[in-house]
């Protein structure tokens, strides 16, 4: 079928009044009065009252028992996985379709991805094909998941809510057991999303934010652990703070613990950007609302919306082309990045990366696909308000 581009850049200039960016920050809140004051008080590293109110209102808007706070997503990764006893040489079941900071953070400790498929409905991982490999793939042998062909341990799966819509929780939380895999979720997309009313990054033993400079709320680089386990959030606080032992004066350490804390600094950023969340959310909805009008008639395409089970955050927009027009997406790209509306495809699969090309991985047919016809379009919440949405 042969596709006019040209037909993507107009629905694309309907909706936006002129040419938009993939996802900006927007700071229109207590941002200024927040940071002037670290700078102002001193308090700009890794202790200050910020750092504890951020983590406060994370608990508050993700319902998690317990949030500690990173200096970015990819380390709140990489200490869940150490919290989580993922050792060197373990198996880390990792979508394809993902960015590859979910991958990275299993390679930071040795350990080695395994890739899982995607699902069209949500474009998280499918966890009935999951099962259905892990069935053929792997054993249980003394509490133990093996895979069968490498020997090494299956330890734990860390799904991904792509661009920020949830994905079959219930599914894949069974599999998870069936198998004794910890479930990590990463929920670095999926900030204010709730999967059947509850926020995403509490189905699992831990859950991980990002507040990069891209995402829904930004504090500049950032991220956070969440679980609702005490112990754990003591250890991942820990763990996170250098190791270092509580004391008036002296300065000690038990373990070799990482410098993972989010300074003051990007924590009274964070503050100031929380609050403006639900406003965040509302223009992002609306900003779907309007792009799913603008594209309701066009052939050949379709604007993707949140499963029915979930609300998402429609942190990335996306089109998905049909198959038969997948061959000219990168005719769309370079129309609409003509046009100056910033567009791009899914990320590369991550088993396609050089560094894990022979990783093991199960059928990755719908990941392929799903990158072939995928298209990030512009989702930055100011658009929804400058738009005719
Ligand atoms: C943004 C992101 C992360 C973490 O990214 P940082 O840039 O390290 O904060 C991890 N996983 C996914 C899926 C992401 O989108």
């Amino acid at each position: 079928m042969t596709f006019d581009p040209e037909t993507v850049v107009e629905a694309l200039a309907s909706v936006l009044c002129g040419p938009a960016a993939l996802h900006e920050p927007t700071f229109a809140g207590n941002e200024w009065d927040y940071v002037k004051e670290c700078l102002d008080t001193g308090w700009v590293s890794s202790v200050g009252k910020y750092v504890d109110r951020f983590e406060d209102m994370l608990v508050d808007v993700t319902g998690a028992g317990h949030a500690i706070a990173t200096v970015n997503g990819t380390a709140a990764l990489h200490a869940s996985l150490i919290l989580a006893s993922v050792e060197a040489g373990d198996e880390v079941i990792v979508p394809a379709l993902a960015f590859v900071g979910t991958a990275n953070a299993a390679a930071y400790l040795g350990a080695v991805p395994h890739f899982a498929d995607a699902e069209e409905r949500t474009l998280g991982l499918d966890a009935a094909k999951l099962e259905a490999h892990l069935d053929e793939a792997a054993e249980v042998r003394d509490g133990e998941c093996r895979n069968k062909q490498t020997g090494r341990r299956i330890a734990a799966c860390i799904p991904v809510h792509t661009f920020g819509h949830p994905l079959d929780l219930d599914s894949l939380v069974e599999v998870c057991e069936k198998f004794n895999l910890v479930l990590i979720e990463d929920a670095a997309e999926s900030l204010g999303s709730t999967y059947k009313g509850q926020h995403t990054g509490n189905h699992g033993r831990l859950g991980v934010l990002s507040f990069n400079g891209n995402k829904t709320v930004t504090t500049g680089g950032g991220g956070a652990i969440i679980t609702n386990d005490a112990d754990l959030a003591a250890r991942a606080k820990h763990l996170t703070t250098t190791a270092k032992v509580p004391h008036r004066w002296e300065y000690s350490h038990d373990e070799a613990g990482f410098n993972y804390r989010l300074p003051n600094i990007n924590a009274a950023l964070g503050c100031a950007q929380l609050e403006q969340l639900p406003k965040f959310l509302e223009r992002k909805r609306k900003l779907a609302k309007a792009y799913k009008a603008a594209f309701a008639g066009i052939s050949g395409l379709r604007f993707f919306s949140e499963p029915d089970f979930a609300k998402s955050n429609y942190w990335l927009n996306a089109l998905l082309l049909d198959p038969d027009v997948a061959a000219g997406r990168d005719d769309i790209l370079a129309a609409a990045n003509d046009g100056d509306f910033m567009t791009r495809p899914a990320w590369t699969p991550l088993h396609r990366l050089p560094m894990y090309r022979d990783c093991p991985a199960m059928d990755l047919a719908v990941a392929e696909d799903l990158y072939a016809r995928l298209i990030n379009i512009p989702s930055s919440p100011h658009l929804a308000e400058a738009g005719h949405g």
